[in-house]
C-alpha cells in the first residue's frame, strides 16, 4: 500500500510498504478515510522532531484521523465498550495509555509514561491506506460528521481538555492568543460555556477573521501592543482565563500579562525551542495559577455530542482538502502558511 513517510526535516515521501498484517484480538483494521494535518506533524516535519522526541527510520505522520472498519479481531470493542462491526465509521483517538501505571490509575491516562501514540515515533500514525488500531482507540461516529470533522473532533478533544483545565465560570473573560484550529476551537468552547468577553489574538489575517466568526474581539499582534488593547478592553483588570495556544515564545509572557490577579493560564501551544519564556515577576506578584495541557482525557465522546448537535462547527475550519500523494506539497504548502491555510485533510479514501 502507499504510505507517506517522514524521512528527516522537510523530507516526505509517498513511498510503498508492506499492507497491514492479520488483525489480532482486541484490534480492528481500517480503512483510512481522511487525516488531518497538525501543528505538532508541522513540529516533526521543520525540525525532524517534536520537545525531545525524535526518529531513526522513517515514520508514517498523522494522528487526527478516521476511518472505515474492515475486519474486526476477535473481542474488539470500541471506546464506548460496545462490541465494533466491519463498515463501521470510526473516529480513532491516537493515544493508547497503558491504564495500568500510577498516573493512568489515578485519572491521568494523558499523561501515562509508557502510552503509545500513533504518528508519534516509534508507532505509525495515518497518513496510509489502510492500518490496525485497537478497537479501544475507536469512536463510532454518525454520518452526519463528514470525513474531515471525524479528523478534527481529535483537535476538538484537546480543545475541550484544555478548556476543562480553565475551569472556566459562566461569564469569565478570556483571552485565546493564537488562532489555529485549536485556538478557534478553544474560543468556539469557551463562547458555549459562557465566558464574556472573548478575546482573541493571531498575526495572520484569516484566522482573525475566523475569530471574529466565531464570536470573539479579535487583533492583529503585529498591528497593536495586544497587551495593550486587552487591558484598556479591559478597563486594566486583565481576564480571568487565558489560554496560549500559538508556538512563539514571547506569547507565553504576553498570556501572563494580559491575565487579571489570581488568574489563570492554560497553556498548549508547543514552542519550537521546546523553552519556556515567562518573567517570573509576573506570574509570582499576580499569583498566577498556571496549568500546562497534556494532550486530552477521553474527550471524544463529548467531542462527538458537540459535532453531532452542531453546537460546535468544524467543517469550516478546513481550508484545504488534498490526497495521499499530495502530501509532501501540502506539508511544505502548511509549513510557510501559504494560501489563508487553516487545517488540510488528506482524503484518503473519501466516502
Ligand atoms: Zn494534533
Ligand atoms: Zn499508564
Amino acid at each position: 500500500m502507499k504510505a507517506a513517510r517522514l524521512h528527516g526535516a522537510h523530507d516526505i515521501r509517498v513511498d510503498t510498504v508492506s499492507d497491514p498484517g492479520v488483525v489480532g484480538p482486541g484490534d480492528v483494521l481500517i480503512r483510512v478515510g481522511a487525516v488531518g494535518i497538525c501543528g505538532s506533524d508541522l513540529h516533526m516535519y521543520v525540525d525532524g522532531r517534536i520537545g525531545d522526541t525524535t526518529f531513526d527510520s522513517p515514520l508514517i505522520l498523522g494522528h487526527e484521523f478516521m476511518g472505515e472498519i474492515l475486519a474486526v479481531g476477535d473481542g474488539a470493542v470500541g471506546g464506548h465498550h460496545q462490541p465494533l462491526s466491519v463498515g463501521q465509521r470510526v473516529a480513532v483517538d491516537p493515544a493508547t495509555p497503558c491504564m495500568r501505571c500510577e498516573v493512568c490509575e489515578m485519572g491521568h491516562p494523558n499523561l501515562c509514561p509508557n502510552h503509545t501514540f500513533y504518528g508519534v515515533y516509534p508507532t505509525h500514525g495515518a497518513l496510509c491506506e489502510c492500518m490496525i488500531v485497537h478497537g479501544h482507540n475507536c469512536f463510532p461516529i454518525p454520518d452526519s460528521i463528514s470525513d474531515g470533522a471525524g479528523t478534527l473532533l481529535e483537535t476538538l478533544g484537546v480543545a475541550i481538555h484544555a478548556v476543562d483545565l480553565g475551569h472556566l465560570r459562566v461569564a469569565d473573560s478570556v483571552a485565546v492568543i493564537g488562532c489555529g484550529p485549536v485556538g478557534l476551537l478553544i474560543l468556539r468552547l469557551a463562547k458555549l460555556a459562557g465566558s464574556t468577553p472573548v478575546y482573541a489574538f493571531d498575526k495572520l489575517p484569516w484566522r482573525i477573521e475566523k475569530a471574529r466568526e466565531s464570536g470573539a474581539t479579535a487583533w492583529n499582534v503585529d498591528e497593536v501592543d495586544p497587551v495593550a488593547v486587552l487591558h484598556e478592553a479591559t478597563g486594566g483588570r486583565g481576564v480571568d482565563v487565558v489560554f496560549e495556544a500559538a508556538w512563539a515564545d514571547h506569547s507565553v509572557q504576553m498570556a501572563a500579562d494580559m491575565a487579571r490577579v489570581g488568574g489563570r493560564l492554560v497553556l498548549v501551544g508547543i514552542p519550537g525551542d521546546d523553552q519556556l519564556h515567562m518573567r517570573h515577576g509576573t506570574a509570582r506578584r499576580k499569583g498566577l495559577s498556571i496549568i500546562m495541557a497534556r494532550r486530552m482525557k477521553h474527550t471524544y465522546p463529548r467531542a462527538i455530542k458537540l459535532a453531532t448537535s452542531s453546537a460546535i462547527e468544524l467543517d469550516d475550519l478546513v481550508s484545504h482538502h488534498v490526497t495521499l500523494d499530495d502530501v509532501p506539497r501540502a506539508f511544505e504548502m502548511n509549513s510557510r502558511y501559504e494560501d489563508n491555510v487553516l487545517k488540510i485533510i488528506v482524503d484518503i479514501a473519501p466516502a
